[in-house]
């Protein structure tokens, strides 16, 4: 219980734990539990020292009121299989069915709160609105265990402002993953690796502009890098393209070019005519990247840049990866994806540190076969990591030092 000794004896306590259980779901279906699972240690550590636990968390982006299909419930049951003890659930977030679960709740047992976004004062902007709602919180409990590292990089009531009201303790996964994206921004072991895909590249400038300099190698897949392509004066084609932010990339090709970083970008792309959906076979074929017919849509990196990047990456002692590939959901369109994941397993084998980011990067590598143990780390916080290697300060970081 080392990590959580500032909060001196936790037995008999009632203590809240923020944790990230925002796990995607195909309607009641749980497609991915690595957030739940990842929860469990601190939730596990926290009753066995006989404290009462009381987890709040969020699913999805509900707009602030209840909604069946956002409902924690089904992730309450989950959670409760895998601790192997029955978890009870509030059917509401700090009203009467929250204050009654808590009021039954032994010592070492374990509540779940309905979705903390249920209540507008959580995302609020509005700091007294979050106060109000934050202070409710506090009220149903001892202590604070800050364990979302999915959410730290929110000033939302659950995360930020609910720490300023109680004592309160890192949760060791916080704890991990912070101690990781340590690694990757300070000194990491050369050559160092970072390869970014996913769907938008406005989401990721600004890690690029702040890992420039700092990594020896930037390859980019996924979406993002039509514009980069065309900002080399390529045609894309009907591929994904982000017209304002030609100039930028034009720019981090300058960049790198003058303080020698290599920028890998595909040579070969998976195109198709139209973007997959469930009434149509896909027809990829794979093009030049230089020449993307007008009629093409880029949907994966082809097979040449799978094995180039697989190449880049595999020699690497230090590498992080956020977004995938391609199009992965659809298999036709997953084998980029597959090629990286692949190579980093590679790294991880070698003893250097391998790091995916990003929950579709996750939920990608998963669906794919990967064993979570085939990577150095897998994080459960996408925009959080990208903050952190940003450059950012994270705000529900910050209210846990002082
Ligand atoms: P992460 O959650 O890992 O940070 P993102 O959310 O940025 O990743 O991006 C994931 C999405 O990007 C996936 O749903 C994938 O289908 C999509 N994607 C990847 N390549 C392309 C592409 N060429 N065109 C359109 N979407 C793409
Ligand atoms: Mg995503």
């Amino acid at each position: 219980m080392g990590e959580y000794s500032s909060l001196g004896e936790v037995s008999g306590k009632r203590v809240l734990v923020r944790s990230d259980l925002n796990v995607p779901l195909d309607g009641p279906l749980i497609t991915d539990e690595g957030r739940i699972r990842a929860s469990l240690p601190t939730i596990q550590a926290l009753a066995s020292a006989g404290a009462k636990v009381i987890v709040t968390a969020h699913l999805g982006r509900p707009k602030g009121a209840p909604e069946e299909r956002f409902s924690l419930r089904p992730v309450a049951k989950r959670l409760g299989e895998l601790l192997g003890h029955e978890v009870a659930f509030a059917t509401d977030t700090v009203g009467e069915s929250a204050q009654a679960v808590v009021a039954g709740l032994g010592d070492g047992q374990v509540a779940v709160l309905e979705n903390v976004r249920f209540n507008p004062g959580e995302t609020s902007k509005d700091d007294a609105e979050r106060g109000v709602f934050a202070d409710q919180l506090a009220a149903l409990a001892d202590a604070f265990v800050s364990d979302g590292f999915g959410v730290v990089h929110r000033k939302q009531a659950s995360v930020f402002d609910v720490a300023q009201r109680l004592p309160h303790a890192m949760g060791g996964l916080v704890a991990t993953e912070l101690d990781v994206m340590r690694r990757l921004t300070q000194s990491p072991t050369r050559p160092y690796s970072v390869v970014l895909g996913g769907s938008k590249v406005s989401d990721k400038l600004g890690v690029i502009d702040n890992l420039i300099e700092r990594a020896d190698a930037l390859l980019i897949g996924g979406g993002m890098v039509f514009t980069f392509l065309a900002a080399q004066g390529h045609p894309v084609g009907k591929s994904l393209l982000e017209q304002d932010q030609i100039e930028a990339c034009k720019g981090y090709l300058e960049r790198a070019a003058t303080a020698g970083v290599r920028i890998v970008l595909p040579t070969d792309i998976v195109v198709d005519t139209a973007f997959p959906s469930a009434d149509r076979d896909p027809q990829a074929v794979v093009v030049s990247a230089a020449a993307i017919p007008e009629d093409a849509l880029g949907l994966d990196i082809g097979p040449e840049s799978g094995r180039l990047f697989g190449e880049v990456i595999a020699e690497s002692a230090t590498v992080f990866w956020n977004g995938p590939m391609g199009v992965f959901e659809t298999p036709a369109f997953a084998e980029g994806t597959r090629a990286v994941a692949q190579a980093l397993t590679e790294v991880t084998t070698r003893g250097g540190l391998s790091v995916v980011g990003g929950g579709d990067s996750a939920a990608a590598v998963r669906t794919l076969g990967f064993a979570d143990d085939a990577f150095g780390h897998i994080s459960t916080g996408g925009g959080a990591s990208l903050e952190f290697l940003e450059g950012k300060t994270l705000p529900g970081i910050d209210v846990l030092e002082d």
